[in-house]
């Protein structure tokens, strides 16, 4: 799994997760409306659940120049070929399950979207040794991260600033796009004063894939 790259400048990549989607407003206009604005890259992470409720959220997130869109898995399930839980969510059960959640969800996306994710990163980014490696068979990269940016939408707006400020180049971040409600938004707005004034710059995943530190 990858939760790191080697910087040449000094380079975060953002990752933004969603997650859940049976709730129609589980997208963060906010969020995505800023990091437009301010022409910041990022990879977003798409589960099945949430692409079949969020068409016409998909298809802006997908004609923004800077964006690019990577597999979250079908059902957003912890990758796993015995059901072990992570987080208090339990994982596909089998290869099989494990290799339907990440194909099917690639086969989904590369229909609404018209080209294939090249990065996986399952639900709650939990991989187990079989299952990381049944991702690389299909193609894709098992991706995890090193900066959980609003502590899986846990942090307040100061906790989402703090992470985010004094991330190091290098860093694969995450943050979540489905929880309007929650402090992304806020803490990436606050933070990005603090980034420019280090000379930070973000990179899309695949900008950087061959400086991917495997662990
Ligand atoms: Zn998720």
């Amino acid at each position: 799994m990858i939760s790191r790259f080697t910087p040449r400048a000094r380079e975060l990549a953002l990752t933004i997760d969603l997650c859940d989607g049976k709730d129609e407003r589980s997208y963060d206009d906010a969020l995505f409306d800023l990091i437009a604005a301010e022409k910041i890259p990022a990879t977003v992470f798409v589960t099945g659940l949430w692409a079949r409720h969020h068409t016409t959220e998909l298809r802006w997130l997908t004609q923004q120049p800077l964006l690019e869109i990577a597999n979250h898995g079908s059902r957003h399930k912890p990758c796993t070929v015995n059901g072990r839980s992570a987080f208090g969510i339990a994982g596909t059960r089998s290869l099989a399950e494990a290799i339907a959640e990440i194909d099917d969800n690639a086969n989904l996306l590369e229909g609404m979207t018209g080209s294939r994710p090249r990065f996986y990163r399952s639900g709650t980014a939990h991989f187990d040794d079989v299952c990381a490696e049944a991702v690389q068979l299909l193609g894709e990269v098992p991706m995890g991260f090193s900066v959980a940016g609003d502590g899986g939408a846990g942090f307040d707006q100061a906790g989402v600033e703090r992470a985010l400020a004094t991330a190091n180049p290098g860093a694969i971040v995450i943050l979540h796009g489905h929880r309007p409600n929650r402090f992304a938004f806020e803490g990436l707005r606050e933070a990005l004063p603090t980034l420019r004034k280090r000379d930070i710059s973000f990179v899309r995943l695949s900008e950087i894939s061959d400086r991917f530190e495997v662990r």
